[in-house]
């Protein structure tokens, strides 16, 4: 039915005028907050989960995030090669949502000094295992590459060639090129394939 206000015409019953002043649609509305929707789908995950169907109070829904977690932490864990605290070789380590308490000593990232792990937490609070931490690696940058790609559209291939080998320097250069990109090295990220077992006490 047409409510733009003119009268119907032709076979398909096609309202005359292109745009109508009012259309009915289909809407649905959350049962809790009210909140309407042109989709169910979208009122029906409005305040309740879509995998649990449990209610939630928030985007998301606790349970099912710490199940998901909890899936996540075991499957890093079984895949992750295990090594004993005692040949770790690492200065830190990542707690991040181990243990049955916050670490203590541990930096809102969950980083923790391996001599700091004795006193994080409660013996019952202890987790059997943390994640090992890298250092992040330092950036990369090859001269003779760089050159080549900067200079091969206008010049001979013998001309990069003598350019790039002809003498010490490029070499030279790429040294001190790598001392520079060293100093780049600040800070550390958990390396999830290593997992630290800690000793029961
Ligand atoms: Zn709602
Ligand atoms: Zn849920």
């Amino acid at each position: 039915m047409c409510f733009g206000g003119e009268q119907r015409s032709g076979k398909e019953g096609l309202c005359k005028m292109t745009s109508p002043i009012v259309e009915t649609v289909d809407l649905y509305r959350c049962c809790v907050c009210r909140a309407r929707y042109d989709d169910e789908e979208d009122a029906r995950k409005c305040c309740h989960c879509p995998k649990c169907g449990q209610r939630r109070e928030r985007a998301w829904c606790h349970p099912c995030a710490d199940k998901e977690h909890e899936a996540r932490e075991k499957a890093d864990f079984d895949k992750a090669k295990k090594i004993a605290l005692g040949d770790y070789e690492g200065e830190y380590v990542n707690v991040d949502g181990l243990g049955r308490h916050f670490a203590n000593g541990a930096d809102e990232g969950g980083y923790l000094a391996v001599d700091a792990l004795d006193d994080a937490w409660a013996p019952e609070d202890r987790p059997a295992y943390v994640w090992g931490v890298q250092p992040m690696p330092a950036p990369s940058f090859d001269l003779s590459e760089e050159i080549q790609r900067d200079l091969e559209s206008e010049y001979h291939e013998s001309v990069i060639e003598n350019v790039i080998s002809g003498g010490p320097e490029i070499e030279q250069a790429q040294t001190l090129i790598k001392k520079a990109l060293a100093r780049g090295i600040n800070g550390f990220e958990t390396d999830r394939t290593v997992a630290v077992l800690l000793p029961k006490r």
